[in-house]
């Protein structure tokens, strides 16, 4: 199958002239696909009936598909999970706040960066959306009208499948495609390169950073990628781009209990990332299986915030949403995965 999802218009132009259209169908084609928001080919009905059906013949077709599965929250997160990649489904939650309707959209089936306190990162790499399967979760979700704000923080390293995340980026803001400002889109990351250079020279939308301790050692010990992608090195790095204006820049710092929770690691990340218009994220963990690490106090969350904010650095406590769908990365999926192994277990 082709799909014509994530497609610009200069492939759909070359889709067109293969199907016998006029150029001028790449732009009806990416308004089909992006503001009319057609399910399949049939529906792009001012195309010439003999080529849509060319199209069919040729292996072509939208690359839209329903969530397989939907968990709705008592405080209206909707956890989705949809088709994914070499068996392992993939996940987008959808988190409405107020005026705002944010959806939390994966970049991979799984991920390889192995963090030890996540979920996703335990159950291993299966395989890379395409810019078609991360636009379909946008487009998919019986909600998508009212989004106001897309985050790549769900499944998956979006640094580690670039291109596929560039071209969902280039979708979302360009002209022909939904035409959003990049200031309603954040990506997540933990800063690989070259993919977390090709985001900031490519794209104008929010980063956000996990970061999580100051102490390269201690990361190391919970992010493997510590080692080939210091922190030190992705905020030297982040320290030539301008975040003080249009574009933000955050941290994501998950709290453990008696592990990265006192004065001394406040302290040090804020000499960390003294110099950079930035705002601390303080996540609270979810315990996860084979992880030894407890989720910290509340009132050590806000002790933890009060300092970095006394020591001039914004910090926010990050509100808790949906947890009884197990909206955290990978916990659905995971929970899914886990069920099937054990229905195959007992059929065998
Ligand atoms: Fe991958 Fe993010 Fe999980 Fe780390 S925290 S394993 S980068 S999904």
């Amino acid at each position: 199958m082709v799909k014509l999802a994530g497609m610009n218009p200069e492939e759909l132009g070359a889709v067109a002239a293969a199907a016998g259209l006029r150029p001028f169908a790449a732009r009806q084609m990416a308004s089909w696909l992006y503001t009319k928001r057609v399910k399949d080919i049939d529906g792009m009905t001012d195309l010439p009936k003999k080529a849509r059906q060319w199209l069919k013949d040729n292996g072509y077709a939208i690359g839209r598909h329903e969530p397989i599965m939907a968990s709705r929250s008592a405080d209206g997160t909707v956890k989705y999970l949809f088709e994914g990649v070499a068996g392992r489904d993939i996940e987008a939650v959808y988190i409405p706040d107020h005026d705002r309707a944010t959806l939390c959209v994966s970049s991979q089936a799984g991920c390889r960066m192995g963090c030890r306190f996540c979920m996703t990162g335990r159950g291993g790499w299966q395989g890379n959306l395409d810019a078609a399967d991360i636009l379909n979760q946008i487009l998919s979700i019986p909600e998508s009208e009212t989004l106001t704000n897309i985050v790549f923080m769900g499944m998956g390293e979006p640094t580690d499948n670039i291109d596929a995340v560039l071209r969902a980026v280039e979708v979302l803001t360009a002209k022909w495609g939904f035409a959003w400002s990049p200031k309603r889109i954040t990506v997540s990351s933990i800063g690989k390169q070259p993919g977390f250079g090709m985001l900031l020279d490519r794209t104008q939308v929010h980063i956000a950073v996990s970061l999580h301790t100051p102490y390269s050692t201690e990361r190391l010990s919970l992010m493997p990628v510590e080692k080939a992608f210091p922190a030190r090195q992705v905020i030297e790095t982040l320290k030539k781009y301008d975040f003080a204006h249009q574009r933000r820049l955050s941290f994501e710092y998950t709290m453990f209990d008696g592990l990265n929770d006192d004065d001394a690691h406040a302290d040090a990340l804020s000499r960390l990332v003294r110099g950079l218009p930035c705002r601390v994220n303080l996540i609270r963990f979810h315990r996860i299986p084979g992880f030894e690490g407890k989720p910290s106090s509340q009132e050590r969350m806000e002790h933890f915030r009060d300092r970095l904010n006394d020591n001039g650095v914004t910090a926010t406590i990050r509100a808790s949403r949906g947890e009884d769908i197990m909206a955290a990365c990978g916990m659905l999926a995971g929970a899914k995965a886990q069920q099937n192994m054990k229905e195959e277990n007992e059929q065998s």
